[in-house]
């Protein structure tokens, strides 16, 4: 049982045989994929406001400093996006802003919305006016949340970072894995495409990082909405002092995930953070959403590369690069998904993978859905 599983109820354990085994897995167990995929985003964060306070985290504001983006903001940047040729509005907050955030809330309050998951729906909206596919990271929800924001995200996301229980996330208010878990295990039940992930070089060991990634694929197996797993590693920050893994850690990482998780998980790597060009023969074939117009405000200090930078990596390993969608096209509809592309099967429930808000968005006649379609 992980930390803090009991408290949701979390019937989830890995076979120790399985762990042994994946323990036993390098980079020369690996295939390098055949291609490499990307999706060009616009990254807007939302509110800096979390009421969480990781200690390799330089993401978040204390209250009293948290930002929070107006609906025009939100939109400029957006439209931007759209003139950029961006297919996908990557919108990132940490958590709900607890009580300690008042002005946050009454700036939210204002604008006439009850909480920041009412703003981000709006915002997801004004995403789809836009011409831009949304693909949210919330932090934690539940099963409602995520049904209610499926109806205008085409995927969502969040990162599991580890099963174990690490002092970086120690503290007053803190997140467990129990708790994050729960998250992918709702994202499953409500039928959403769902990123997650894990983070490399916060205080786990090598057994915990076998049992993350055992726990996604488990996760995976049970709801199949696993579109992909970032395998990312710490960097230091203003924040944090904590070491960068070695290019031999990622390495063996990376390659872990690859042989833990179905072929078609997409194992991703940010570019700007890693030492890509050394872990392609890992197993990567994903370099996750590259920006031509904003930042990287997770990690500021670490900018994108150019879109031209990713080619040269690509070309470098000899493979294409392809760009994609912020949802797989074997989430898509049959009347969308293109030939040779197999279905994901059927969600948990009665629903499909996407609403008929986004499918509509992907099938429409006017140039951004000709723009989604072409890259399918
Ligand atoms: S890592 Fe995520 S949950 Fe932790 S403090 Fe940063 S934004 Fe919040």
């Amino acid at each position: 049982m992980f930390p803090g599983a009991a408290a949701y109820d979390l019937d989830l354990t890995v076979e120790p045989a399985a762990v042994e085994r994946l323990l036993s897995v390098g980079p020369a167990d690996v295939d390098p994929a055949d291609e490499l995929t990307f999706a060009r985003n616009v990254f807007l964060p939302l509110t800096t406001a979390c009421r969480y306070t990781c200690t390799y985290c330089s993401f978040y504001d204390v209250p009293g400093q948290a930002t929070l983006q107006s609906p025009e903001e939100v939109r400029e940047q957006l439209r931007l996006g759209a003139d950029a040729g961006c297919t996908e509005a990557l919108f990132t907050f940490g958590d709900k802003p607890d009580d300690r955030y008042t002005e946050i809330h009454d700036q939210l309050q204002q604008w006439g919305f009850g909480d920041v998951h009412e703003y981000l729906y709006r915002a997801c909206e004004i995403a789809l006016e836009e011409g831009l596919l949304p693909h949210s990271n919330p932090g934690d929800c539940t099963h409602g949340e995520f049904r209610r924001l499926q109806e205008v995200n085409a995927s969502m996301g969040v990162m599991l970072e580890t099963t174990a229980d690490v002092d970086a996330h120690a503290g007053g208010r803190r997140k467990t894995p129990g708790q994050r878990l729960n998250t992918l295990r709702a994202a499953g039940e409500a039928g959403v495409p769902f990123t997650t992930g894990i983070l490399v070089g916060i205080g786990e060991s090598w057994r915990d990082r076998a049992e993350s990634l055992l726990a996604i694929a488990e996760l995976h197996r049970r709801y199949g909405h696993i579109q992909e797993v970032i395998v990312q590693n710490v960097v230091p920050n203003e924040r944090s002092d904590f070491d960068r893994p070695s290019v031999e850690t990622m390495r063996r990482v990376v390659a872990m995930a690859r042989v833990a998780l179905p072929e078609t998980v997409s194992v991703q790597v940010p570019p700007n953070l890693s030492p890509t060009r050394q872990l392609l023969s890992c197993g990567v074939d994903d370099l996750g959403g590259v920006s031509p117009v904003t930042d990287d405000y997770i990690n500021p200090d670490y900018e994108w590369p150019a879109l031209r930078e990713l080619r040269a990596i690509a070309d470098d390993a000899g493979v294409p690069l392809r760009e994609r969608l912020p949802v797989y096209a074997r989430y898509l509809p049959d009347d969308l998904r293109p030939d040779g592309v197999d279905a994901a099967g059927a969600p948990s429930g009665d629903r499909p993978w996407v609403s008929d808000r986004i499918r509509a968005a992907i099938a429409g006649d006017d140039p951004a859905g000709e723009r989604y379609r072409g890259l399918l």
